[in-house]
Parts: C-alpha cells; structure tokens; sequence
C-alpha cells in the first residue's frame, strides 16, 4: 500500500501536469505561459514533499514495520530515491552556476566603449539593468546572457567581425530581452526543477517549451526596440549557416538554439511582424491559476492518502476511517 501510495502520488502530478501542458495550448502570452510552464516544474515537489514527509511519518510505525518485506522496502527506496534525484538536481544547478561565472571571467574581457553604449541605449529603451557586455575570444557564433546578480551579455569575436552594426544591434536587442525578462534565473531555477524530476516526462515537456518560447518572446523584444526585423533574420541566418558549414556544430547550435528553432525563427521573422500567441493576460490571472492548481493537487493527494492508508489504519485519516467504518 505504501508503495502504491508514492506511485499514485506521481501519476496525480503527472495527469495534473499533463492536464496543464494541454491547457496551455489555449493560453496567450509569454508572461502567462511562462508562469504556467513554472507551475508544471514546481508541481512534483508537492510528490517529493510527500513521499518524504510519509516516510518520516511512518518509519517505525506498526503498519508500517507490518507491511510485507517488498512494500516496506519499496516504501522506504522511493521516497528516498526521489530526494536523492532532487539533490543532484540542486547539486548539478549549483555546480553550472559557478563553473560558468568562473569560466567566463577567466575567458572573456570588457567589450569596447562604443558597443558598451549601444548596449546601454538598448537596455535603457528595454527598461532593463544595463547589462556587462563581454568579449571571448572565439571563432564561432556565441551570444548569451548570464549572471544573476550582474546581468553580463557574452559576445564571441566571431559575432563582432562577421555582423554588421544592424544586425550586432539587434543581436544585443535580444539578448538584452533576456535581462528585463530575466531569463537566466528562470531558466537556471527551471533546470534545477527538471533535473530534480528528470524522471517525469511533462518536466522535460515544459521546460522545452519555456526555453524555446524565451527564444521567440525575446526576438519580440528586439524587434520591438530596433524596429529591424530583417537585421535579426540577417544575423540568424549567419550564425545559422556558420554553425551548419563549421565542424562542431552541436557546439554552435546548443548556444543559439536547435537548429530547427533558429529556422523557425528566422521565418517566423520574415513573415510578419511577430506578435505574442492570443490575448495578452494579466500576470494575476497567471498566479491565480497557478496557485489554485498547486491547491487542488495538494488536495487531491490528501484524499489519496486518505483513501490508500486508512483501511490500514495508518495515516492521519486513520482515526476518521474508524468512527465511520
Ligand atoms: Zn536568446
């Protein structure tokens, strides 16, 4: 029974995120996508807090110890198995974290003033902290944004010498779009979440969608500031083409995007003017729904537990399932 109890607790977490992905397909808006696809990777600690609590609950209880050899020892494993996993989770986020500051202070230099400015202009029109722009010595396309207190854009010199002012500009756009969006912590919080839950197939499902959609919300952004869709495509289709000739494409690609992805950017950019999915929503209506599906989880494994565990006369429902029964 312990074991069916933690087994049924991750299928609820997964129907219920499951439930979540398909009514994100109906949702507009990146903020409020954003929000709900948090909601998907935060929803299995409501399992793991569980499995975890029932364990401590439980360890040295009669109905516990009386279980049979295979449910007492699969009750004690599982829960034991899936914190394990949550702290090489936070184990692994941890690790990037510093190896990356750590790498990236010792491998690039301050960018010139003058690219420092234009990065300054573009921030200040964002509405975002006026990031770092930084400079590797590379000869393939790289562009990232990192730092979770100093928000830092990473350059390669590639990028430098083969864009043109335009299309550097509108690189800069982007990756400034990372800044106000913050999407280097959301991103590093929601792969910690993944690799904590690595086992449950909507994790990966949701944190997919939230790193490409960053990718799309932010060649909005960019656009909207230059009002050069073109440069973006330009710069897009350079990088694109270098990482596809060049030898060490997955290298290349996994900075930028799968290659797919930048395609889809790139058209999506030579389309039309990209606009944000359906209607915009407001960020309460985001948090009222994430918080009021976190809730009915939360019960729904309550009335699990109930239903598994009393009849055994174990549990905290024990007592009611007495006077009832
Ligand atoms: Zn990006």
């Amino acid at each position: 029974m312990h074991t069916l109890l933690g087994l049924s607790s991750l299928l609820l977490v997964l129907l219920g995120s499951a439930l979540a992905l398909g009514l994100l397909r109906r949702l507009g808006g990146w903020a409020l996508r954003r929000d709900m696809q948090l909601v998907i990777l935060v929803a299995p600690i409501v399992s793991l807090t569980l499995g975890l609590g029932g364990l401590h609950h439980f360890v040295g209880r009669a109905c516990f110890m009386s279980a049979p050899t295979w449910d007492y020892t699969l009750g004690v494993a599982l829960p034991l198995t899936m914190g394990g996993i949550a702290l090489g989770g936070l184990a692994l986020g941890m690790i990037r974290l510093v190896l990356l500051a750590w790498v990236m202070a010792r491998r690039s230099v301050p960018a010139e003033p003058q690219l420092q400015a234009v990065a300054d202009a573009l921030a200040e029109r964002l509405g975002a902290a006026r990031p770092q722009v930084r400079l590797c010595s590379y000869d393939r396309p790289l562009a990232l944004t990192y730092g979770l207190w100093r928000p830092t854009v990473l350059l390669s010199t590639w990028m430098v010498r083969q864009l043109d002012r335009r299309e550097l500009e509108a690189v800069l756009a982007h990756e400034i779009g990372h800044v106000a969006r913050r999407d280097y912590f959301v991103i590093w919080l929601a792969t910690v979440l993944r690799d904590a839950f690595c086992y449950l197939p909507t994790s990966w499902a949701a944190y997919r969608q939230l790193q490409h959609e960053k990718e799309l919300a932010c060649d909005e952004l960019a656009v909207g500031v230059t009002r050069r869709p073109l440069a973006l495509a330009s710069a897009l289709t350079k990088v694109w083409q270098q990482a596809l000739e060049g030898p060490r494409i997955g290298t290349a690609l996994s900075l930028l995007g799968a290659g797919e992805a930048i395609e889809g950017r790139i058209t999506r950019l030579l389309d039309a003017p990209p606009a944000s999915p359906g209607a915009p929503r407001t960020r309460l209506f985001a948090l009222g729904a994430g918080v009021a599906g976190l809730a009915g989880l939360v019960a729904l494994q309550a009335v699990n537990v109930a239903v598994l565990l009393a009849p055994m006369g174990c549990g905290p429902a024990a007592p009611l399932w007495r006077v009832f029964v």
